[in-house]
């Protein structure tokens, strides 16, 4: 049986693998309607991965028999000021995702749950990639400018990203 603090820390981040999920897809609208279809398709691949990310977890936790209590999730924002506005915001939440998993580590270190921390490792490394790949969008958007010239090629880069498999 899990330990209730751990149920519970799984619990909220299971929430907030799904709330990341639907940021994304807000981001994959907006980008749509500015006909930016490689970011669109982009953001889609990120909100498809989270929602993987909240699966993976949640099927872990009925795993070890523990309790999955789904949270509400908030509305995603659909405005926003520019493309590196939108990649910014989307680095914070990374980031912000990168320090509730390293604390959900500690959580199940301190209870000396290994399962838990094996499971943790793969979000750990997922994280790494996570934030590199937006930092370097971050990049090539802050060179970009204003060249629209820039961006289309940036859109058609990112179009041709391959969807990745979440292993289960
Ligand atoms: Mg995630």
């Amino acid at each position: 049986m899990i330990h209730q603090d751990l149920q519970a820390a799984l619990n909220s981040q299971i929430n907030q693998e799904f709330c990341a999920a639907y940021n994304y897809l807000g981001m994959a609208t907006y980008f749509d309607a500015q006909n930016l279809d490689g970011f669109a398709s982009w953001m889609q691949m990120q909100h498809n991965e989270e929602q993987a990310h909240a699966m993976k977890l949640l099927r872990y936790l009925q795993d070890r028999g523990g309790q999955v209590k789904l949270e509400s999730i908030g509305s995603p924002r659909s405005e926003f000021g520019s493309p590196l506005d939108i990649f910014k915001l989307s680095l914070e939440q990374e980031q912000k995702n990168t320090a509730s998993i390293n604390d959900l580590y500690e959580l199940a270190t301190r209870l000396n749950d290994h399962a838990t921390k094996s499971h943790l490792q793969w979000f750990i490394d997922e994280q790494v990639e996570e934030e590199k790949s937006v930092e370097d969008i971050i990049a090539l958007l802050t060179r970009i400018g204003d060249d629209t010239a820039g961006l289309l090629y940036l859109d058609d880069k990112l179009g041709a990203r391959q969807a990745e498999q979440v292993p289960v």
